[in-house]
């Protein structure tokens, strides 16, 4: 497994991000993407202001993480 943030330094401090899990599915995997959590999530996760921030080719160079979601950063 591959980590992305040292630890301290991860958006998980600032309390507005969260790491999103389903039954059936390793936790922290790209194996989520398959799920229909996920599926739901990027149906409707944009209505209660949360977004994917990692997602492949992220502007922040961090790998591709479908299981953590966050507020939106306002404009
Ligand atoms: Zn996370």
């Amino acid at each position: 497994m591959k980590v992305n943030t040292p630890p301290g330094y991860s958006e998980h401090h600032t309390g507005r991000a969260v790491d999103l899990a389903t039954p059936g599915c390793p936790p922290l995997t790209e194996e989520f993407e398959t799920t229909a959590a996920f599926a739901w999530l990027v149906r409707h996760a944009h209505r209660f202001g949360f977004t994917m921030r990692y997602p492949r080719g992220n502007r922040f160079g961090i790998a591709y993480e479908p299981w953590h979601w966050a507020v939106q950063e306002p404009e």
